[in-house]
Protein backbone atom coordinates (compact mmCIF):
# COMPACT_ATOMS: atom_id res chain seq x y z
CA UNK A 1 0.00 0.00 0.00
CA UNK A 2 2.76 2.15 0.51
CA UNK A 3 2.51 3.93 -3.23
CA UNK A 4 -1.40 4.74 -2.47
CA UNK A 5 -0.72 5.81 0.76
CA UNK A 6 2.15 7.67 1.21
CA UNK A 7 4.16 8.06 4.99
CA UNK A 8 2.20 7.93 8.34
CA UNK A 9 4.09 9.73 10.68
CA UNK A 10 3.64 7.03 13.26
CA UNK A 11 3.61 3.44 12.38
CA UNK A 12 1.55 1.04 14.25
CA UNK A 13 2.25 -1.76 13.05
CA UNK A 14 6.24 -1.27 14.22
CA UNK A 15 4.99 -0.47 17.77
CA UNK A 16 3.24 -3.70 17.72
CA UNK A 17 6.18 -5.39 17.08
CA UNK A 18 8.11 -4.32 20.02
CA UNK A 19 6.10 -5.65 22.33
CA UNK A 20 5.66 -9.15 20.66
CA UNK A 21 6.25 -12.17 22.75
CA UNK A 22 4.47 -10.92 25.99
CA UNK A 23 2.82 -14.48 27.64
CA UNK A 24 0.16 -14.39 29.63
CA UNK A 25 0.88 -16.65 32.03
CA UNK A 26 4.36 -15.26 32.74
CA UNK A 27 2.27 -12.08 33.36
CA UNK A 28 0.87 -11.14 37.40
CA UNK A 29 -1.31 -13.79 38.93
CA UNK A 30 -5.10 -13.26 38.63
CA UNK A 31 -5.94 -9.96 40.46
CA UNK A 32 -8.64 -8.58 42.64
CA UNK A 33 -11.95 -8.72 40.43
CA UNK A 34 -13.99 -5.71 41.08
CA UNK A 35 -17.96 -6.86 41.68
CA UNK A 36 -20.69 -5.84 39.61
CA UNK A 37 -23.26 -2.75 40.48
CA UNK A 38 -25.82 -3.79 42.62
CA UNK A 39 -28.52 -2.44 40.75
CA UNK A 40 -27.42 -4.32 37.65
CA UNK A 41 -27.84 -1.54 35.42
CA UNK A 42 -26.42 -1.52 32.21
CA UNK A 43 -24.49 1.75 32.24
CA UNK A 44 -20.70 1.55 32.47
CA UNK A 45 -20.15 2.78 35.98
CA UNK A 46 -16.58 3.96 36.57
CA UNK A 47 -15.39 2.06 39.44
CA UNK A 48 -13.29 3.54 42.01
CA UNK A 49 -9.65 5.04 41.57
CA UNK A 50 -8.08 2.53 43.33
CA UNK A 51 -9.06 -0.34 42.06
CA UNK A 52 -8.58 0.97 38.69
CA UNK A 53 -5.07 1.74 39.36
CA UNK A 54 -4.21 -1.37 41.14
CA UNK A 55 -5.18 -3.14 38.11
CA UNK A 56 -4.19 -1.53 34.93
CA UNK A 57 -0.33 -2.03 34.55
CA UNK A 58 -1.53 -5.90 33.99
CA UNK A 59 -4.62 -5.22 32.14
CA UNK A 60 -2.40 -2.80 29.95
CA UNK A 61 0.09 -5.70 29.44
CA UNK A 62 -1.83 -8.50 29.19
CA UNK A 63 -4.67 -6.67 26.48
CA UNK A 64 -1.58 -5.49 24.09
CA UNK A 65 0.72 -8.45 24.38
CA UNK A 66 -2.67 -10.40 23.37
CA UNK A 67 -2.83 -7.63 20.34
CA UNK A 68 0.78 -7.72 19.11
CA UNK A 69 0.30 -11.78 18.81
CA UNK A 70 -3.35 -11.68 17.03
CA UNK A 71 -4.18 -8.60 15.39
CA UNK A 72 -5.12 -8.85 11.93
CA UNK A 73 -3.46 -7.17 9.46
CA UNK A 74 -5.42 -4.37 8.03
CA UNK A 75 -3.97 -1.75 5.23
CA UNK A 76 -4.58 1.14 7.46
CA UNK A 77 -2.65 -0.71 10.09
CA UNK A 78 0.36 -0.95 8.13
CA UNK A 79 3.28 1.66 8.94
CA UNK A 80 3.25 3.18 5.62
CA UNK A 81 -0.08 4.26 5.60
CA UNK A 82 -0.63 8.05 5.48
CA UNK A 83 -3.57 10.06 7.97
CA UNK A 84 -5.80 10.16 4.71
CA UNK A 85 -6.19 6.60 4.31
CA UNK A 86 -6.23 6.17 8.17
CA UNK A 87 -9.12 8.92 8.21
CA UNK A 88 -11.05 7.12 5.19
CA UNK A 89 -11.24 3.77 7.34
CA UNK A 90 -12.08 5.12 10.30
CA UNK A 91 -15.18 6.49 8.91
CA UNK A 92 -16.06 3.73 6.68
CA UNK A 93 -15.63 1.48 9.55
CA UNK A 94 -18.17 2.89 11.18
CA UNK A 95 -21.06 0.47 12.05
CA UNK A 96 -20.19 -1.26 9.15
CA UNK A 97 -17.69 -4.87 9.36
CA UNK A 98 -14.49 -4.62 8.05
CA UNK A 99 -14.76 -7.55 5.25
CA UNK A 100 -17.31 -5.34 3.63
CA UNK A 101 -14.94 -2.12 4.15
CA UNK A 102 -12.01 -3.62 2.55
CA UNK A 103 -12.23 -3.50 -1.08
CA UNK A 104 -14.33 -0.42 -0.86
CA UNK A 105 -11.25 1.30 0.95
CA UNK A 106 -8.79 -0.15 -1.52
CA UNK A 107 -10.74 1.34 -4.58
CA UNK A 108 -10.81 4.69 -2.73
CA UNK A 109 -7.03 4.70 -1.94
CA UNK A 110 -6.07 3.66 -5.70
CA UNK A 111 -8.50 6.29 -7.14
CA UNK A 112 -7.93 9.30 -4.40
CA UNK A 113 -4.57 8.38 -2.63
CA UNK A 114 -4.92 12.00 -1.47
CA UNK A 115 -7.45 14.43 -0.09
CA UNK A 116 -6.85 16.88 -3.08
CA UNK A 117 -7.44 13.60 -5.18
CA UNK A 118 -11.17 13.57 -3.79
CA UNK A 119 -11.84 17.13 -3.25
CA UNK A 120 -11.11 17.79 -7.53
CA UNK A 121 -14.14 15.26 -8.15
CA UNK A 122 -17.80 16.27 -7.58
CA UNK A 123 -19.64 15.03 -4.77
CA UNK A 124 -21.22 12.34 -6.56
CA UNK A 125 -18.40 10.08 -7.72
CA UNK A 126 -17.48 9.83 -3.75
CA UNK A 127 -21.21 8.52 -3.30
CA UNK A 128 -20.83 6.14 -6.75
CA UNK A 129 -17.68 4.57 -5.56
CA UNK A 130 -18.97 4.19 -1.82
CA UNK A 131 -21.02 1.52 -3.22
CA UNK A 132 -22.85 -1.27 -0.69
CA UNK A 133 -21.22 0.02 2.44
CA UNK A 134 -24.40 1.64 3.44
CA UNK A 135 -25.29 5.18 5.32
CA UNK A 136 -23.88 7.15 1.90
CA UNK A 137 -24.27 10.35 3.94
CA UNK A 138 -20.59 9.51 4.99
CA UNK A 139 -19.07 9.46 1.48
CA UNK A 140 -20.55 12.92 1.30
CA UNK A 141 -18.91 14.01 4.60
CA UNK A 142 -15.74 12.33 3.63
CA UNK A 143 -15.89 14.55 0.27
CA UNK A 144 -16.68 17.98 2.29
CA UNK A 145 -13.42 17.21 4.80
CA UNK A 146 -11.82 16.62 2.04
CA UNK A 147 -12.41 20.14 0.41
CA UNK A 148 -11.58 21.50 4.17
CA UNK A 149 -8.50 20.00 4.00
CA UNK A 150 -7.68 21.50 0.94
CA UNK A 151 -8.94 24.62 0.97
CA UNK A 152 -7.84 25.31 4.76
CA UNK A 153 -4.54 22.51 5.72
CA UNK A 154 -2.54 22.82 2.74
CA UNK A 155 -3.89 19.29 1.54
CA UNK A 156 -2.54 18.06 4.80
CA UNK A 157 -4.84 16.21 7.18
CA UNK A 158 -4.70 18.05 10.51
CA UNK A 159 -3.08 16.40 13.18
CA UNK A 160 -5.02 17.04 16.79
CA UNK A 161 -8.07 16.54 17.99
CA UNK A 162 -9.45 19.77 17.64
CA UNK A 163 -8.56 19.86 14.07
CA UNK A 164 -10.01 17.21 13.03
CA UNK A 165 -13.07 18.34 14.40
CA UNK A 166 -13.29 21.28 12.84
CA UNK A 167 -13.16 19.14 9.88
CA UNK A 168 -16.90 18.58 8.61
CA UNK A 169 -18.23 15.68 9.18
CA UNK A 170 -15.57 14.35 11.55
CA UNK A 171 -17.16 13.76 15.21
CA UNK A 172 -15.57 13.21 18.17
CA UNK A 173 -14.75 9.35 18.20
CA UNK A 174 -13.25 10.17 14.46
CA UNK A 175 -11.19 13.03 15.68
CA UNK A 176 -9.76 10.79 18.87
CA UNK A 177 -9.14 7.62 16.75
CA UNK A 178 -7.54 9.35 13.91
CA UNK A 179 -5.34 11.92 16.38
CA UNK A 180 -4.40 8.23 18.01
CA UNK A 181 -4.07 5.70 14.94
CA UNK A 182 -2.64 8.34 12.27
CA UNK A 183 -0.82 10.46 14.95
CA UNK A 184 0.39 8.98 18.03
CA UNK A 185 -1.74 10.75 20.13
CA UNK A 186 -2.53 9.75 23.85
CA UNK A 187 -6.46 10.39 23.36
CA UNK A 188 -9.20 7.86 25.16
CA UNK A 189 -10.96 6.14 21.71
CA UNK A 190 -14.27 5.26 22.96
CA UNK A 191 -16.37 2.85 19.94
CA UNK A 192 -18.80 0.38 20.17
CA UNK A 193 -16.70 -2.17 20.62
CA UNK A 194 -14.36 -0.46 23.47
CA UNK A 195 -17.62 0.36 25.10
CA UNK A 196 -18.76 -2.92 25.69
CA UNK A 197 -15.39 -3.98 26.75
CA UNK A 198 -14.92 -1.85 29.35
CA UNK A 199 -18.80 -2.31 30.01
CA UNK A 200 -17.74 -5.71 31.09
CA UNK A 201 -14.65 -6.07 32.33
CA UNK A 202 -14.85 -2.76 34.24
CA UNK A 203 -18.57 -2.19 35.53
CA UNK A 204 -19.64 -6.33 35.74
CA UNK A 205 -22.63 -5.58 32.68
CA UNK A 206 -23.29 -7.36 30.23
CA UNK A 207 -23.66 -4.32 27.42
CA UNK A 208 -22.81 -0.56 28.01
CA UNK A 209 -26.14 1.71 28.22
CA UNK A 210 -28.10 2.84 24.48
CA UNK A 211 -25.87 5.81 24.50
CA UNK A 212 -22.27 6.86 25.56
CA UNK A 213 -22.39 8.59 28.83
CA UNK A 214 -20.24 10.53 30.60
CA UNK A 215 -19.17 8.13 32.85
CA UNK A 216 -17.95 5.95 30.07
CA UNK A 217 -15.79 8.33 28.86
CA UNK A 218 -14.18 9.01 32.29
CA UNK A 219 -13.70 5.57 32.66
CA UNK A 220 -11.89 5.31 28.97
CA UNK A 221 -9.62 8.11 30.38
CA UNK A 222 -8.97 6.33 33.42
CA UNK A 223 -8.12 3.24 31.76
CA UNK A 224 -5.67 4.97 29.27
CA UNK A 225 -2.06 4.37 29.86
CA UNK A 226 0.21 7.02 30.19
CA UNK A 227 2.90 7.11 27.55
CA UNK A 228 1.27 8.30 23.97
CA UNK A 229 2.60 4.64 22.51
CA UNK A 230 1.25 2.30 24.73
CA UNK A 231 -2.15 4.63 24.81
CA UNK A 232 -2.26 3.80 20.99
CA UNK A 233 -1.73 0.20 21.53
CA UNK A 234 -4.22 -0.18 24.05
CA UNK A 235 -6.82 2.03 22.13
CA UNK A 236 -6.28 -0.33 19.19
CA UNK A 237 -5.76 -3.86 21.41
CA UNK A 238 -9.56 -3.20 23.38
CA UNK A 239 -11.14 -2.20 20.01
CA UNK A 240 -9.67 -5.90 18.35
CA UNK A 241 -10.29 -6.92 22.02
CA UNK A 242 -13.97 -6.28 21.37
CA UNK A 243 -14.52 -7.15 17.75
CA UNK A 244 -12.79 -10.53 18.11
CA UNK A 245 -12.95 -12.11 21.99
CA UNK A 246 -15.52 -9.86 24.06
CA UNK A 247 -18.24 -9.80 20.55
CA UNK A 248 -21.91 -8.79 21.41
CA UNK A 249 -23.48 -11.92 21.28
CA UNK A 250 -21.19 -14.53 21.81
CA UNK A 251 -17.99 -13.55 24.12
CA UNK A 252 -15.35 -15.66 23.83
CA UNK A 253 -14.31 -15.97 27.33
CA UNK A 254 -11.99 -18.86 27.22
CA UNK A 255 -9.53 -17.16 24.58
CA UNK A 256 -9.57 -13.83 26.65
CA UNK A 257 -6.41 -12.71 28.24
CA UNK A 258 -7.76 -10.86 31.29
CA UNK A 259 -10.60 -13.08 32.19
CA UNK A 260 -9.73 -13.92 35.79
CA UNK A 261 -10.39 -10.13 35.80
CA UNK A 262 -13.43 -9.99 34.19
CA UNK A 263 -16.52 -8.28 36.92
CA UNK A 264 -18.79 -9.84 34.04
CA UNK A 265 -17.91 -13.23 34.38
CA UNK A 266 -17.15 -12.53 38.43
CA UNK A 267 -20.83 -11.89 38.67
CA UNK A 268 -21.92 -15.19 36.94
CA UNK A 269 -22.40 -13.37 33.48
CA UNK A 270 -25.95 -11.06 33.94
CA UNK A 271 -28.20 -10.95 31.27
CA UNK A 272 -28.65 -7.65 29.55
CA UNK A 273 -30.86 -5.00 31.66
CA UNK A 274 -32.60 -4.05 27.71
CA UNK A 275 -32.97 -5.49 24.32
CA UNK A 276 -30.77 -4.09 22.19
CA UNK A 277 -33.15 -2.59 19.11
CA UNK A 278 -32.01 -4.64 15.96
CA UNK A 279 -31.59 -2.45 12.92
CA UNK A 280 -35.33 -2.95 10.88
CA UNK A 281 -34.43 -3.63 7.16
CA UNK A 282 -37.51 -4.70 5.25
CA UNK A 283 -40.17 -2.72 4.02
CA UNK A 284 -38.26 0.10 5.39
CA UNK A 285 -37.59 3.78 3.58
CA UNK A 286 -33.87 2.74 4.45
CA UNK A 287 -34.34 -0.10 2.11
CA UNK A 288 -36.12 1.60 -0.71
CA UNK A 289 -33.36 4.70 -0.31
CA UNK A 290 -30.68 2.20 -0.60
CA UNK A 291 -32.18 0.67 -4.06
CA UNK A 292 -32.90 3.87 -5.70
CA UNK A 293 -29.55 4.67 -4.70
CA UNK A 294 -28.17 1.72 -6.66
CA UNK A 295 -29.82 2.61 -9.57
CA UNK A 296 -28.60 6.32 -9.53
CA UNK A 297 -24.99 4.93 -9.05
CA UNK A 298 -25.28 2.71 -12.26
CA UNK A 299 -27.15 5.91 -13.98
CA UNK A 300 -25.18 7.96 -16.72
CA UNK A 301 -28.02 10.82 -17.34
CA UNK A 302 -31.13 11.65 -14.98
CA UNK A 303 -33.14 8.94 -13.96
CA UNK A 304 -36.86 10.01 -14.20
CA UNK A 305 -39.54 9.59 -11.01
CA UNK A 306 -41.88 7.31 -13.19
CA UNK A 307 -38.99 4.58 -14.30
CA UNK A 308 -38.42 3.89 -10.81
CA UNK A 309 -42.32 2.78 -10.51
CA UNK A 310 -42.09 0.90 -14.07
CA UNK A 311 -40.95 -2.45 -14.72
CA UNK A 312 -37.58 -2.12 -16.44
CA UNK A 313 -38.30 -4.64 -18.78
CA UNK A 314 -41.61 -2.30 -20.05
CA UNK A 315 -38.83 0.78 -20.34
CA UNK A 316 -37.01 -2.11 -22.64
CA UNK A 317 -34.22 -2.32 -20.43
CA UNK A 318 -32.17 -5.71 -20.22
CA UNK A 319 -31.76 -7.79 -16.92
CA UNK A 320 -28.19 -5.91 -16.90
CA UNK A 321 -26.53 -2.94 -16.63
CA UNK A 322 -29.10 -0.24 -14.58
CA UNK A 323 -31.74 -3.25 -15.14
CA UNK A 324 -30.36 -4.94 -12.03
CA UNK A 325 -30.98 -2.54 -9.76
CA UNK A 326 -34.04 -1.30 -11.37
CA UNK A 327 -35.28 -4.66 -11.28
CA UNK A 328 -34.26 -5.19 -7.54
CA UNK A 329 -36.38 -1.47 -6.57
CA UNK A 330 -39.55 -3.06 -8.34
CA UNK A 331 -39.55 -6.11 -6.60
CA UNK A 332 -39.42 -4.03 -3.63
CA UNK A 333 -42.93 -3.28 -5.07
CA UNK A 334 -43.08 -0.21 -2.80
CA UNK A 335 -45.98 1.93 -2.12
CA UNK A 336 -46.01 5.22 -4.64
CA UNK A 337 -46.01 7.44 -0.98
CA UNK A 338 -43.07 5.49 0.11
CA UNK A 339 -41.05 5.93 -3.32
CA UNK A 340 -41.67 9.77 -2.98
CA UNK A 341 -40.66 10.00 0.61
CA UNK A 342 -37.70 7.98 0.02
CA UNK A 343 -36.36 10.44 -2.84
CA UNK A 344 -37.40 13.27 -1.07
CA UNK A 345 -34.90 11.78 1.22
CA UNK A 346 -32.33 11.80 -0.79
CA UNK A 347 -32.53 14.98 -2.05
CA UNK A 348 -32.82 16.64 1.28
CA UNK A 349 -29.38 14.52 2.64
CA UNK A 350 -28.02 15.70 -0.93
CA UNK A 351 -27.34 12.57 -1.86
CA UNK A 352 -29.21 13.31 -5.39
CA UNK A 353 -30.15 15.97 -7.05
CA UNK A 354 -33.02 16.88 -9.96
CA UNK A 355 -31.30 18.05 -13.35
CA UNK A 356 -33.41 17.90 -16.84
CA UNK A 357 -36.36 16.12 -14.79
CA UNK A 358 -34.80 13.57 -13.37
CA UNK A 359 -32.97 12.33 -10.48
CA UNK A 360 -28.64 11.77 -10.76
CA UNK A 361 -26.44 11.61 -7.90
CA UNK A 362 -24.88 15.12 -6.98
CA UNK A 363 -22.14 17.04 -8.65
S1 LIG B 1 -13.76 -12.51 29.97
FE1 LIG B 1 -15.35 -12.54 28.41
S2 LIG B 1 -16.79 -10.92 28.93
FE2 LIG B 1 -14.90 -10.56 30.11
S3 LIG B 1 -13.72 -9.11 28.88
FE3 LIG B 1 -13.03 -11.17 28.31
S4 LIG B 1 -14.32 -11.81 26.57
FE4 LIG B 1 -15.28 -10.01 27.53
Amino acid sequence: MAGRCGQAPWRLTQAINYSVGIDASTLAPAMPVPTAPANGASGATPASDERIAGQLPVLHERITGWFAETARKLPWREPDCSPWGILVSEVMLQQTPVVRVLPVWQDWLERWPTPAALAREPAGEAVRHWGRLGYPRRALRLHAAAAAIVSEHGGQVPGTYTGLLDLPGVGSYTAAAVAAFAFGRREAVVDTNIRRVHARLMSGVALPAPSLSAAEMRLAAELLPDDDGTSVRWNAAVMELGALVCTARAPKCAACPVQDSCAWLAAGEPPPSYTPKGQAWHGTDRQVRGALMAVLRLADSPVPAEMFQQEPADLGFAADGIGVPLSALHRLNCAPEQLERALAGLLDDGLAELRQGGYRLPS
